[in-house]
């Protein structure tokens, strides 16, 4: 146990080390830009002792597996955020402990957040989910406008009506936008591109809802793209917990 508690340190220390680096190479403050630590696939022992090294925001993209974690760890000081593809059967379920919902791509699931958001009595922070690969699909925004390539997101055209769906639905607060850059498309191995479009839609979005001012984008293997372009979250999970085993 200790020592994947130094592992886990060692590993938190490295990511921090690049944060910091490309926070000072694009002229940003450290604390423009927050951690989440994605906790997927890894067990409640970990969650517990990243919260002990220090880390207060962590990420899970499966109810499943996220609902028991959170019940287990629900006396560590965690804002909970959910990156998954959420089907609105586990909408109850995922607004029990996510205090973020970065994966809202469709008016459905916007209708499902606010009434169990109303029913549990709490408010729930939601990021649009963008589809950045979709933008030459030619798909309406609205229902039919999801990704191509299967991973979700609302396509750029659709942000707006979108936003505004979830600024006037009770129990939700719109917090700004998230993507995974695209592996099709093209911005496929242009990350910086991609996260730079994502900045510029942030700034459509901030002129009618400007507290809306997140922007969560870069991952392991792209954070220092997305600290360029003005991420303000970054989620990093392989660099801090180790390559997951594949899920079938
Ligand atoms: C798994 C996941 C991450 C973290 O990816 P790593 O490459 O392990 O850092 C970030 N965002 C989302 C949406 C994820 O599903």
């Amino acid at each position: 146990m200790t020592d994947r508690k130094d592992e886990l340190a060692a590993n938190l220390a490295k990511v921090e080390r690049r944060i910091a680096a490309a926070c000072a190479a694009a002229g940003r403050e450290r604390d423009e830009v927050t951690l989440i630590v994605v906790t997927k696939t890894y067990p409640a022992s970990d969650v517990r002792m990243l919260s002990e090294l220090g880390v207060r925001h962590v990420a899970e993209n499966r109810d499943q597996d996220a609902a028991p974690k959170a019940a287990a760890c629900s006396d560590l000081p965690l804002t909970w955020h959910f990156v998954g593809q959420l089907q609105t059967n586990k909408v109850r379920s995922v607004v029990g402990y996510a205090d973020v919902v970065q994966s809202v791509d469709r008016s459905r699931l916007v209708t499902a957040l606010s009434r169990e958001a109303v029913r549990a009595g709490r408010e729930i922070g939601c990021l649009l989910q963008v589809a950045l690969d979709a933008e030459e699909s030619g798909r309406e925004p609205g229902g039919a406008g999801v990704s191509p390539g299967g991973r979700g997101g609302v396509v750029p055209a659709g942000i707006g009506e979108l936003a505004g769906l979830v600024a006037d639905s009770p129990g939700l607060r719109l917090d700004g936008l998230m993507t995974v850059a695209p592996l099709t498309g093209r911005f496929a191995g242009r990350q910086r591109a991609a996260f730079e479009r994502l900045m510029d839609l942030s700034t459509d979005l901030r002129r009618a809802h400007p507290a809306a001012n997140m922007v969560s984008a870069g991952m392991s293997a792209d954070l220092e793209e997305a600290v360029a372009a003005g991420a303000t979250h970054v989620r990093v999970g392989t660099a801090v917990l180790g390559v997951r085993p594949r899920l079938g």
